[in-house]
């Protein structure tokens, strides 16, 4: 993209994507309620309404025709999150959304680097936020993020928002918030960017083992869909029983988590008060079966056929 602006984490990015294109109280935002609990916190701490729709349960991402019969007259965006490090089918979202003048926010939290149609993420919606938390594909020592886009005006908008709404010094143009990127961050970043095209790549190969491997297993995988580069920021394979598959791999000393455990709109915080568009059917059955095998670049070959043999070896107790 032509321009990327740093801010203090993914959570800022996506709010100040939102704030950018002018959007806030009275207007709705159409998301998935199978993700990060950050995608709608960003949305309601822009003051706008969050609708909560289902995914497509083959890639866990924002199922087009969900987006489709949530729209209102109040809908000014929609935030596509790209899950796991998967692409979302952004050229469907996308013709949805332009047809209807909607905004498109990519959020890029756990995609750094996948490509959908030889784009990278973030760069086929207006904007794309992503996060540099220390867990994520790219990650700094702590907390930090970026908007980045091909409009000049957006960008604008985003670096006044970001640091007072200045737009000369100590003249608020607007109202902003502090959310600069750390110096020290930045700097860690820059370094560690080289090397996320060959960790993604080796990401990739190990989750390669994992699906030729565990063909078979009963185990149901993820999919690989043509013309989209997914990054594998988590492996996430679904079984019906697995609290006790997962009881099963922690006795063999084998670490899993579940990415997530509750959708957004049966949180407490939300349950009852969110708005949610149609059946979230998808999005609460991923909740009761997915389960996060160990992947990262650093993990070795050995210790992923380690996983794959007890994984083979284990069958749900009747
Ligand atoms: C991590 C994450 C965020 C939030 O990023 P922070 O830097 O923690 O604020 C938003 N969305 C998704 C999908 C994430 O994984």
């Amino acid at each position: 993209t032509r321009h990327a602006v740093g801010v203090a984490s993914g959570t800022d990015a996506l709010e100040l994507s939102l704030r950018a294109c002018g959007i806030g109280p009275g207007d709705e935002v159409v998301t998935v309620s199978h993700t990060a609990v950050a995608t709608v916190t960003a949305v309601e701490r822009a003051g706008a309404n969050p609708v909560l729709v289902d995914i497509d349960p083959a890639t866990f991402t924002l199922a087009p025709e969900a987006f489709e019969h949530a729209l209102t007259p109040r809908t000014r965006a929609v935030i596509v999150v790209h899950l796991y490090g998967q692409p979302a089918d952004l050229d469907s979202i996308s013709a949805i959304a332009r047809r209807r003048g909607i905004r498109v926010i990519e959020d890029c939290a756990q995609s750094h680097g996948a490509t959908c149609s030889g784009h990278k993420v973030g760069s086929l919606g207006d904007l794309g936020a992503f996060s540099f938390y220390p867990t994520k594909n790219l990650g700094a020592l702590g907390d930090a993020g970026a908007v980045v886009t091909n409009d000049p005006s957006l960008a604008e908008r985003i670096r006044e928002l970001r640091q007072y709404g200045w737009r000369s010094r100590y003249i608020s143009q607007t109202t902003g918030i502090n959310s600069r990127l750390d110096e020290l961050q930045a700097a860690i970043l820059r370094v560690k960017l080289r090397h996320l095209d060959p960790e993604n790549e080796r990401r990739r190969r190990l989750a390669m083992v994992y699906l030729k491997e565990l063909a078979g297993s009963g185990l149901r995988l993820p999919v690989i869909v043509p013309n989209r580069t997914h990054v594998f920021h988590q492996f996430v394979v679904r079984h019906p029983r697995r609290d006790v598959l997962r009881d099963f791999l922690r006795t063999r000393e084998i670490h899993t988590l579940i990415h997530y455990p509750v959708p957004v709109h049966l949180q407490p915080a939300y349950a009852g008060r969110i708005k949610v568009a149609g059946s979230l059917r998808a999005s609460e059955e991923a909740a009761s079966s997915v389960l996060s095998l160990p992947l990262y670049p650093e993990l070795e070959e050995e210790k992923v056929s380690t996983v794959i043999r007890e994984l083979q070896a284990w069958s749900p107790p009747a």
